[in-house]
């Protein structure tokens, strides 16, 4: 149970907060972050993002092209491994105090999206997609509230990165309206 032992805060008391802890933060999502994407590419076998490496080869420096890159996993040590999409959600989230930015990776995204990635995505070439357009699985999410257990972290406050991690959400109506009464 998510909301057990852990305290509750609006989002400008998550922005001021100056030390690491965990909070419950009941928010409404009011968009998916601009250019930032909705998923990225990660290894199949071990769920870690892969990384492109840039061609050996110089001469015609082409840098742009992504293209002609080598899909390295770093985890596996090995090149082209099997690809699998997975989520990371970039959002924009409201409650009356404020706004903020969260960052949602595959397995809770789902628990919201209800589909895997890959089926949002279509299957995978390793071709460079453009991320800008946004399905509309994801896009019926703006406007939903949920629970969102959010890790402050050190950069957070030291570095003033102002995305923060969720690692939970409670997706369940009966405890967001409890909730929402307690609040
Ligand atoms: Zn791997």
């Amino acid at each position: 149970m998510i909301l057990v032992h852990t305290p509750r805060k609006l989002i400008s008391e998550l922005i001021e907060c100056r030390q690491v802890e965990r909070c419950i933060v009941m928010c409404t999502i009011a968009a998916l972050e601009p250019g930032m994407g909705w998923y990225h590419l990660t290894c199949k076998v071990c769920s870690r993002k892969v990384q492109y490496e840039p061609p050996l080869v110089t001469g015609d420096r082409d840098e742009d092209d992504l293209n002609k890159f080598k899909i390295y996993c770093a985890v596996c040590k090995c090149y082209d491994p099997e690809l699998l999409p997975r989520y990371k959600l970039h959002l924009v989230v409201q409650d009356k105090t404020g706004s903020s930015k969260f960052v949602i990776f595959d397995h809770l995204a789902l628990q919201m999206v209800h589909k895997p990635c890959i089926e949002l995505t279509g299957p995978v070439t390793n071709e460079i997609q453009d991320q800008d357009l946004i399905p509309m699985a994801l896009q019926e999410l703006i406007g939903k509230t949920y629970l969102f257990k959010v890790e402050i972290l050190r950069e957070n406050f030291a570095y003033k990165y102002d995305t923060f991690k969720v690692n939970k959400i409670s997706t369940n109506r009966d405890i967001i309206s409890e909730f929402h009464k307690c609040g």
